[in-house]
């Protein structure tokens, strides 16, 4: 059984008075029998990591460097995110990917870097509207997940969320049968590479334009463990009726 996961993920929102989100949030949560994860800007981790103490909220980065230390102006490496009270570590988001031209490959180096400092990374994947339209869909979530991944990758380590980037922020969503397609293609991809056990440990999420509305189909769908969820994370109470669609 995969524990199920909603996670939110704040993106550039959030100064110290959007605390109180997450105040609102822990206090509805001080135990769950999923797991909750908001991701709130690097600025905001240490003292959502105190805000969230003793409650089920963990609390985790957006990104973070490949390296340990180093000449890396404005960048923050795991060790950082992990010290300041995070345990997980969004990795390779399609805005990442497509503001900053990160790479597959640096991805899966970025990986490694939050494996080594103890954080488990939540590793995006997802296919742009032309790549859908083009009927390649899964050569690319195959392609995407396959160089993303390091091959030290577990099922306590890592989660997946698929993200398909034109459902982000737009209020579109695939079908259910599409969802279904792309979770069971990524499920059958990580047991041929991890095996049975690691390959059926490893938690799918999906991400984009997830609601209220709209959570618990798509929680009732094949091979989905959970949600990414970006502008409903950033209000408790919507966050709150995701997070009860899960449970
Ligand atoms: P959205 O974002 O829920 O606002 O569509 C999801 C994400 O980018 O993780």
């Amino acid at each position: 059984m995969r524990q199920k996961l909603a996670a939110g993920n704040w993106k550039m929102n959030g100064t110290a008075d959007a605390l109180s989100e997450l105040n609102e949030l822990t206090q509805g949560y001080p135990e769950a029998s999923v797991d909750i994860l908001i991701c709130p800007p690097a600025t905001l981790i240490d003292r959502a990591s105190e805000a969230a103490a003793g409650s089920a909220v963990a609390i985790g980065g957006q990104d973070c460097h490949a390296n340990v230390t180093g000449a890396h102006t404005g960048d923050i490496s795991a060790e950082m995110l992990r010290d300041a009270g995070a345990n997980y570590v969004i990795i390779g988001h399609s805005e990442r990917r497509d503001d900053h031209g990160e790479t597959s490959e640096l991805i899966a180096a970025k990986a490694t870097a939050a494996y080594n400092a103890g954080l488990i990374a939540v590793v995006c994947c997802g296919e742009h509207l032309s790549t859908r339209e083009d009927g390649k869909t899964l050569e690319h979530i195959g392609t995407q997940i396959a160089e993303s991944l390091p091959d030290t990758a577990n099922a306590d380590t890592t989660v997946i969320a698929y993200e398909p980037v034109w459902a982000i922020g737009t209020g579109l969503t695939p079908t259910l049968e599409q969802i279904a397609e792309v979770h069971d293609f990524i499920r059958a991809e990580l047991v041929k590479r991890f095996g049975e056990k690691i390959g059926n440990g490893i938690r799918l999420l999906y991400g984009g334009s997830v609601k209220p509305a709209n959570a618990a189909e798509i929680f009732a769908t094949s091979n989905v463990d959970g949600a990414l969820v970006g502008g409903a994370s950033l209000k408790a109470a919507d966050f709150s009726a995701i997070i009860d669609a899960l449970v």
